[in-house]
């Protein structure tokens, strides 16, 4: 039951203690293992172990620039990979564990494979019961970027790892559907004496960031500047990332698309509203809710992404959101789909 099939599809490691033991078993010797967390699904091996993590980077084709999320149980562990400031602390008081990716400080066990050989690392406590207990079981820090192949549409489900990788990724645990749906909000707090930086826009919003912290959480600054000396500021926001094949193009909160003759095309709106409405063309109409609720269209997304990229539209239209909080990021995410981060 828990070998993998290396001819057909992989089968799923299950969410029982069993499943577990063997996810831990297997990371604690060097393999690398797709889990759920309550953002995406990662692509997780042991931080530490070079070899491992080497895995990750050629597992998904991700350029060796671009550093790696550490995830850790909770601040006394990972205290032991990065230096916490006191904005640090105040963060993870208020929002860990939970989608919050702080960069910080690193000491001197964190292997510059990770870091892309900066002198900071990037580190989160996940909340997802089921990655909780593989760190618990395990013991180590994971690197888990999320598992796809690199500039694709993140994973929020089991099958979308299978689909993606086949068995090139044979240890999948599968913990059913991402809550969150979208990668974790990243801010820089490693320098107490400059103000915070947001570098990655996400579930945490900068507002919510704000308040936490007193001051205005600024950025992203750079959006997809390769900087030669420093490497990406944070890959996550290169201009086209999150990308389905498909072309996919932006509209603003209830305008239409245009009328596309001759093809086929998918319009994605974030809610319903009860209102019919009746798309110009041979276009579908999706909605991410019934009621335009952000949350539940951010939990939807990619898996809508990734179907209507499946079903050979020659356009995706995207609904922007209203441009504050949550919407702010689902924005990010479908800008960067558009390749106009
Ligand atoms: P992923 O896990 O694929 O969502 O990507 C992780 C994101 O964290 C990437 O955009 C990385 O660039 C960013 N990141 C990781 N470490 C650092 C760091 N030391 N400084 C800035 N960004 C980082
Ligand atoms: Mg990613």
């Amino acid at each position: 039951m828990l070998t993998p099939d290396t001819e057909g599809q992989p089968p799923f490691l299950p969410p029982t203690p069993a499943g577990v033991a063997r996810a831990a078993e297997l990371l604690r010797a060097g393999e690398v293992v797709a889990l759920p967390t309550e953002t995406v699904y990662g692509l997780a091996a042991h931080a530490l172990d070079e070899k491992a993590v080497r895995q990750i980077f050629s597992i998904k084709g991700r350029p060796l620039i671009d550093p790696l999320i550490v995830h850790g149980l909770d601040v006394e562990f990972l205290s032991t990979l990065a230096h916490f400031t006191p904005q640090a602390r105040e963060l993870t008081a208020a929002c860990w564990p939970g989608p919050l990716t702080l960069v910080l400080k690193k000491r001197p066990v964190v292997p510059g494979l990770i870091t892309a050989g900066r002198d900071t690392v990037a580190v989160r406590s996940p909340a997802h019961p089921l990655a909780r207990t593989v760190l618990q079981a395990c013991g180590l820090p994971l690197a888990a970027p999320s598992a796809n192949p690199f500039g694709y549409i993140s994973p929020t489900t089991a099958e979308h790892v299978r689909t993606s990788f086949g068995t090139k990724v044979p240890w999948i645990l599968d913990g059913g559907p991402c809550a969150v749906g979208l990668e974790s909000t990243i801010v820089d707090v490693s320098d107490p004496t400059r103000p915070p930086r947001l570098l990655r826009p996400g579930p945490i919003t900068a507002e919510a960031l704000a308040q936490i912290l007193g001051q205005p959480v600024h950025g992203p600054e750079s959006s997809g500047r390769i900087d030669e000396a420093q490497g990406l500021d944070a890959p996550g926001l290169l201009t086209r990332h999150y990308s389905p094949r498909t072309p996919v193009a932006l509209l603003k909160p209830a305008e239409p698309p245009p009328l596309t003759p001759d093809q086929h095309c998918a319009w994605v709106r974030m809610g319903r509203h009860n209102k019919e409405t009746t798309p110009p063309g041979d276009t579908d109409i999706f909605w991410l809710s019934e009621t335009g609720n952000l949350t539940q269209a951010a939990q939807g997304l990619y898996a809508l992404l990734r179907q209507l990229d499946e079903a050979g539209y020659a356009k995706i239209f995207c609904e922007l959101a209203p441009a504050t909080g949550l919407g702010a990021t689902l924005n990010d995410r479908l800008r960067r789909a558009a390749g106009q981060g």
